[in-house]
């Protein structure tokens, strides 16, 4: 991978993590779940409808470590950007497709390998 497309990645990778850090302060305010009632507005109108402030919480407090969880695998690619090993299969050690990696931009695996694995 060049420069030029390191630096795209290096960017885009910055630009999701802002957003998952924006997430995980919302969440942890207890703001009872507006950063990610975009994704999940299916739960949250669901406990809004049993009252379940318990329920909730805990919620909350999942989407929270799956965030910080994002985060490190984010910070872990731009690791990889940095040591030149980003972009790279782990598994079989081939370049993982451009359009994989801007989907997806914190993996480690192409999708034939990641298929594999999830079996
Ligand atoms: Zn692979």
């Amino acid at each position: 991978m060049n420069k030029k497309d390191l630096e795209f990645f290096r960017t885009l990778i910055l630009r999701k993590r802002d957003e998952a850090l924006q997430n995980v302060e919302l969440i942890e305010s207890g703001s009872s779940g507006k950063a990610e009632a975009r994704e999940d507005s299916r739960y949250t109108s669901h406990l809004a409808e049993q009252g379940s402030v318990t329920m909730e919480k805990e919620l909350n407090s999942y989407f929270g470590t799956r965030t910080r969880k994002y985060i490190a695998q984010l910070n872990a690619a731009l690791h990889r950007i940095e040591d030149g090993s980003y972009g790279i299969c782990i598994d079989c050690g081939q370049p993982i497709p451009r359009e994989r990696l801007e989907e997806v931009p914190h993996t480690r695996h192409c999708v034939p390998c990641k298929t594999k694995n999830s079996r």
